[in-house]
């Protein structure tokens, strides 16, 4: 599932390419209903204005007060591709699959040598996988919105994800948008405290996942920032001090800050078009997916366990035990049976689903 870092990646990729510049939308085009709500027809004739983020969604705003909530959730993808941007990519050589994040960059000249124009002006995001680089619309397009300049595919393999398009003016009405929290980075030290005291009974990671309390922390960014901060994931968020609060905000957003940053850097990267993950986490990852390895500041070895439901990477020396407490809701990492915890079926699917790509 893309994390807010990657979703913001994706949105610096479409606002360089569609506002104002796709032209006017010709054709919307359904493939799968349960994915596209709202009438279709509604954004025909108009242009896109301007694509915003909150949270994990992109806000695409279109000319005629019209806005498309888009959300990706776990496969969801979002492939733009220019009008001089078609035909046959081959994906043998290597390609511009961005691990992790999956983002697909082709604008760079001569990024793709001998094939040229195939995919200038191209950009994807999401999920990743070979639809970054292959001929579209194919089975797992669920909407295709095609512009003068230019077509935007919503792809999405599992069809959790959707492209909701309401009155711009009801967008604060949007369920999904209603009870997100603030970012980290619109939120004061006193408020965040505040959120952890009033779900003192339940561990940290649970609390900064909650998208209510926080929004657009995920797994990978809620670990690195406990570590960052020093705080075992398992402890009562009611035990936290206000100190070590603002620690672990001030965390959360250094580290998806450096995330934005590898983002930005490793885009054109050229790396196999395979879609496994990796590197990418590499540049910023100093505990998730690193089980079994030595910790950046004391050398211990990292371990993984569960907690509410999530595979969970911590330090042992680093991220002490304080509490008898620390242990409810924690269990080893091979348990996984039963230990979906308070997160409901998303958060387990997701960890699952983060399995079958290894
Ligand atoms: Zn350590």
């Amino acid at each position: 599932m893309p994390e807010l870092p990657e979703v913001e990646t994706i949105r610096r990729g479409l606002e360089e390419r569609v506002p104002r510049k796709a032209g006017k939308i010709l054709e919307v085009k359904v493939f799968e209903k349960k994915c596209f709500i709202g009438e279709p027809e509604g954004i025909i004739g108009t242009e896109v204005e301007k694509i915003e983020r909150r949270g994990k969604a992109l806000l695409i705003h279109f000319l005629n007060k019209k806005t498309a909530i888009v959300h990706l959730r776990m496969t969801g993808q979002l492939i733009w591709r220019g009008n001089y941007a078609s035909g046959d990519i081959k994906t043998e050589d290597e390609g511009f699959l961005e691990k992790s994040g999956g983002v697909f960059e082709g604008t760079k000249k001569g990024a793709y040598e001998g094939e040229k124009s195939l995919i200038e002006n191209s950009f994807a995001g999401g999920h990743p996988s070979e639809n970054f680089l292959a001929e579209l619309p194919n089975r797992q397009t669920r909407a295709v919105v095609r512009f003068e300049g230019g077509t935007l595919f919503f792809n999405d393999q599992r069809k959790f994800g959707f492209f909701k398009v309401v009155e711009t003016e009801r967008v604060g009405e949007d369920k999904f948008l209603a009870g997100l929290g603030k970012e980290p980075w619109e939120m004061t030290v006193e408020e965040f405290f505040e959120k952890l005291q009033r779900h003192r009974g339940a561990p940290i990671k649970a609390v900064i996942l909650d998208q209510k309390n926080v929004a657009g922390l995920g797994n990978i960014y809620a670990d690195e920032a406990l570590f960052y901060a020093k705080i075992f994931p398992g402890r009562k968020a009611g035990e936290i001090s206000r100190e070590e609060a603002e620690k672990l905000l001030e965390g959360a957003r250094v580290v998806m800050e450096r995330s934005l940053e590898a983002g930005g850097s490793t885009i054109r990267n050229y790396v196999k078009s395979d879609g496994t993950r990796g590197d990418y986490l590499e540049l910023f990852a100093e505990v998730f997916n690193r089980e079994g390895k030595e910790c950046v500041r004391c050398g211990e070895k990292i371990k993984k366990i569960r907690v509410a439901g999530r595979g969970t990477h911590y330090c042992p020396r680093c991220q002490e035990l304080k509490g008898a407490g620390d242990l409810e809701g924690v269990r080893s990492s091979q348990g996984s049976q039963g230990s979906r915890g308070s997160q409901g079926s998303q958060g387990f699917h997701a960890e699952v689903k983060r399995k079958e790509e290894k």
